[in-house]
């Protein structure tokens, strides 16, 4: 396949309004890959080189372009950036200036080699190279093959498709429906490259699909935790637990292979640099591979005390790192082993694991293992509860002591237990962003008059809307959501964005806040849970709580399932049986 080729299906792709069209025009494309182009074809679809958890970036910024953008089209420095002063996007100013003619038409592998290139280059004299590299790609390029070029060497190439999507279209393409999707989401789950995936489907099918093992050096996908509304409820559902404290830090997996480190976050980021302590406590441990799963967290050791988030999520960061782990340094409490010299520990019973993780991390000081209190009574988890509380921790999380680790999963093999809240056990949500309201009286001023909010459809990779935000934000946040909405702002309906209601602006799903509300209800306006005729769900009294920065991505957002899980529960507080 060109590039040309690929760009004009990057276009339809941009143009779709329906997430079955997004599927379809996706698995259309992958019936014309072969099995050497479709690796390097998923990533760029999704603005990438690389899967999303090796840092591999091309490095170009906007000056770096338009520079490229002149050279390679023979334009004046000063012209390019006048037109971009008026287009406002550097792709449509390359797409421009390439005019129609569609000379020497790459190879989407070569184009993705050369991508690669303007990467790697590094040192003495790498932006002169990163620029004539990038303008030689450029000059040959057709109108809609430079502008994707840009976007991708921008970072910009957003087409909204999301893992499952991908999933679904690859599944399509071989079978014409979606029944392979769960063989494609468990492999992807052990490894979290869908280049790779797409790749093992293309040249040995199912059976190699199925063959993917969990490696050292490639993330696994976090097992997550459900809800339940108190210690009753878990103990009624799970029998004997264990219990641990949840610390409110970031999830950290930690890669061992003999000297080589890393450290991946729950979105898959490549925090090895960052968090340096946990990388350096790693690397001293005896066995040869490892991978732990536990979350890092700042913590006074002199005063034993847990710092707030704030002060954990201030290390993530790409300047100063070096007096930032001296200022604040980090532990993390290992709460799980998936993987210890080349045997893949995951379908162990937990208790076993949790044996094995003290073995493992014994003598640290900087990886601690997180403790565990058996128990089937009710008072002794509610002590245990509070006590954890007390001492600054969020609360607990229960695990079943015989449950495997299952990647990817929410289940109730771990459930969450939070803070109280007027006498009943509640929690946050977190929503996504989809769009906004124009305000009156002095919310106008900040431009923005109320949100539109979401939850995440995981089943089916969409978003769907579950109420409108108004209250719970000072004056500099409705600015703060002004400024971030202005970069997301779409003219059109995203094609994963399900929605009766129609705001004045439609937003790409990005931005996640939490939420805190008084209860759910069910309503006929919003998509959330909605079937048929039947009513969807709706939020009763929302309040913005907080945002989440970085470390949740919108398919990180409470999901629909979630939402009617939470729904259930509360019917039955409510009418006690
Ligand atoms: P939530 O983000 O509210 O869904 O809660 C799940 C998160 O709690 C996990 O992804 C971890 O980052 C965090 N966490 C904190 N302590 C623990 C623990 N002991 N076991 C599992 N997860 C924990």
């Amino acid at each position: 396949m060109t590039f040309p080729e690929l760009s004009g299906y990057l276009d339809r792709l941009e143009s779709t309004t329906s997430r079955n069209d997004l599927v379809k025009t996706l698995a259309e494309l992958y019936t014309k890959t072969s099995p050497d182009e479709i690796q390097p074809l998923t990533y760029l679809i999704q603005g990438r080189l690389v899967p999303f958890f090796e840092p591999v970036e091309i490095g170009l910024g906007e000056k770096l372009v338009v520079a490229a953008i002149a050279q390679a089209f023979g334009t004046p420095l000063d012209d390019v950036a006048k037109l971009f002063g008026r287009v406002g996007d550097l792709g449509l100013v390359a797409a421009q200036l390439a005019g129609h003619g569609s000379s020497s038409a790459l190879p989407v592998t070569e184009v993705h080699a050369r991508l690669m290139d303007i990467a790697g280059a590094a040192g003495a004299g790498s932006v002169e190279k990163k620029r004539s590299l990038f303008a030689a790609l450029l000059k040959h390029a057709d109108s809609a093959s430079a502008k994707h070029l840009v976007r991708i060497a921008l970072g910009r190439l957003r087409l909204g498709i999301g893992d499952p999507t991908v999933l679904d279209a690859l599944s399509f393409a071989r079978k014409g429906d979606r029944s392979l999707r769960p063989v494609l989401e468990a492999a992807y789950n052990r490894v979290s490259d869908l280049g790779l995936i797409a790749r093992t489907f293309w040249a040995g099918g199912e059976p190699e699909v199925n063959a993917l093992e969990v490696t050292v050096g490639r993330p696994i996908r976090s097992q997550l935790a459900e809800r339940l509304p108190n210690p009753e409820a878990v103990i009624k559902k799970l029998g004997p637990v264990a219990v641990q404290p949840k610390y409110d830090g970031i999830r950290v997996q930690i890669h061992k292979s003999g000297e080589v480190v890393r450290v991946f976050s729950r979105n898959l980021e490549d925090y090895t640099r960052m968090f340096s302590e946990l990388t350096a406590a790693a690397r001293g441990l005896t066995d040869d591979t490892l991978i732990l799963d536990g979350e890092a967290i700042a913590y006074s050791k002199e005063l034993e005390e847990y710092l707030p988030f704030q002060l954990t999520a201030s290390r993530r960061r790409q300047h100063g790192i070096e007096q930032a782990a001296r200022e604040l340094p980090l532990v993390a409490f290992v709460f799980d082993i998936l993987y210890r010299n080349g045997r893949d520990l995951t379908d162990l019973p937990y208790e076993e694991r949790l044996a094995l993780v003290d073995e493992v991390i014994a003598g640290s000081t900087v990886l601690l293992p997180a403790p565990i209190i058996k128990t089937d009574s009710v008072e002794v988890l509610t002590k245990t509860l509070l006590d954890y509380i007390s001492q600054g921790l969020e609360g607990v999380v229960v695990k079943r002591p015989d449950s495997k680790y299952q990647a990817g999963a929410r289940n109730f093999n771990w459930v969450k237990l939070k803070r109280h809240t007027s006498g009943e056990l509640s929690d946050t949500v977190d929503l996504v962003l989809l769009g906004y309201y124009f305000g009156k009286g002095k919310r106008a001023e900040f431009g923005v008059g109320a949100l539109l909010a979401g939850v995440y459809d995981a089943e089916n990779d969409r978003f769907a809307t579950i109420t409108k935000l108004g209250t719970g934000l000072s004056d500099a946040e409705w600015r703060q959501i002004h400024e971030r909405a202005d970069t997301l702002q779409v003219d059109q309906r995203p094609a994963r964005v399900d929605s009766i209601l129609v705001p004045d602006v439609w937003l790409k799903p990005e931005v996640v806040v939490e939420v805190m509300a008084d209860e759910i209800t069910p309503s006929p306006r919003h998509t959330a849970g909605k079937v048929g005729d039947e009513p969807g769900f709706a939020l009763r009294f929302p309040r913005v709580v907080s945002f989440r920065g970085a470390d949740k991505r919108a398919e990180d957002a409470t999901t629909v399932h979630e939402i009617a899980e939470l729904f259930r529960q509360q019917r039955e507080r409510k009418q006690p049986a």
